[in-house]
């Protein structure tokens, strides 16, 4: 596959400058303005010669996103639809913490892991985003608000091992230190369960973080919410966690949507503190944000304490997710789905 120009990696627009006959010297400013100055058009690289980007500009476009809606909520957090070259929508989420600004992408145009939770899903799979595309969704956002932005996470719709050669490129070009330059340690892969593709990623030499949507410490449960579980046992899934901290020092989250009456159950929380434990992974746990096309209802805020209180005694660390951007569609995929759907409303 032959990818558009702000996919490539370095050495590609080497290679590819290189047979227009420009010096080597070339790809780096290229790279540059592609990545670190983030332009988005040819017009805006002037050190380039005319002629170069006049032939560039005819036979590579750029790829940009165009920002169709942006919401922004009382606590700060944005949510932005972006239309796809090819006029295909997805949304991306803008936190503001203490720590900086925290932007969350989707990976795909939809998603075809069928999560019974997740309104990300409702409407299937259409197709898997380019790197560019990833790219371009921090970068929309960033030339936006005008704000540094400090940590990515790989978390809106769409699961990342399902796309995982873009994914790759994506990350490399996410924490290259001539692009936007990001610790892979402010970079977080968020993943429904996929054991080979986390047993790739723990190769790459990429140590970012990864999470795991576990949401179900047993197989039966995990395979009524999670389709995937059909797919992989937890103990197929939990093996492939153990090698990527291994391998990459990395500590694991499990994120850990608590429904009520459904997974927060006295058992869940021995059955969860034997999967973290030895693990030495961190619970994330996120009352789950109801999503109008399912069925299930969050716990109250005592039951979500109590539930991380008697974790805690187990000597496990958790921490609940803090509940953002509510009032403006805060939910994965719901934006996105709204508008899909705003004919039939
Ligand atoms: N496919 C990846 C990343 C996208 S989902 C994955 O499964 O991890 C991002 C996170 O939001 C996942 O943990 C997902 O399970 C969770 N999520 C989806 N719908 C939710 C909801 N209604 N309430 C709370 N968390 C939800």
């Amino acid at each position: 596959m032959t990818y558009d120009l702000r996919s490539m990696l370095p050495e590609e627009l080497t290679a590819l400058l290189r047979e227009h006959g420009q010096p080597a010297y070339r790809a780096g400013q290229l790279f540059s303005w592609l990545h670190h100055r983030q332009a988005r058009s040819y017009e805006e690289m002037t050190d380039l010669p005319a002629a170069l980007r006049q032939t560039l500009a005819g036979s590579m476009p750029l790829t940009t996103v165009r920002m169709i809606d942006r919401q922004i909520s009382r606590d700060g957090t944005e949510k932005y639809l972006f239309a796809m070259p090819d006029d295909r929508l997805v949304e991306s989420v803008l936190m503001r913490y203490r720590f900086g600004n925290s932007v969350c992408i989707s990976s795909q145009v939809g998603c075809r892991m069928g999560c019974t939770f997740c309104a990300s899903t409702l409407d299937g799979l259409e197709r898997n985003l380019l790197p560019s595309e990833m790219l371009e969704q921090i970068y929309e956002i960033h030339r936006t608000t005008g704000e540094p932005v400090k940590h990515v996470v790989v978390m809106g719709t769409g699961e990342p091992m399902d796309n995982y050669d873009n994914l790759v490129r994506f990350l490399r070009l996410l924490t290259h230190e001539k692009g936007m330059g990001l610790s892979r340690r402010a970079v977080t892969v968020s993943t429904c369960g996929l054991p080979e593709g986390i047993r790739a990623l723990a190769e790459e030499g990429l140590p970012v973080n990864l999470a795991l949507s576990l949401h179900a410490p047993e197989d039966e449960l995990r395979r009524r919410l999670m389709p995937i579980a059909r797919r992989y046992t937890l103990a197929e899934v939990i093996d492939a966690c153990r090698y990527y901290y291994t391998q990459t020092g990395r500590q694991i989250t499990f994120e850990y949507a608590l429904i009520r009456d459904v997974n927060d159950r006295p058992q869940d929380v021995e059955n969860l503190s034997r999967l973290a434990g030895p693990l030495d992974a961190h619970i994330n746990l996120i009352p789950v944000n109801p999503v109008r096309e399912r069925g299930y209802r969050e716990p109250g805020g005592a039951e979500v304490q109590a539930f991380k209180n008697k974790l805690e005694k187990k000597g496990i660390h958790v921490s609940i997710r803090r509940v953002m951007g509510r009032d403006i569609d805060g939910a994965c995929g719901q934006l996105r789905h709204r508008r899909l759907h705003d004919t039939n409303q």
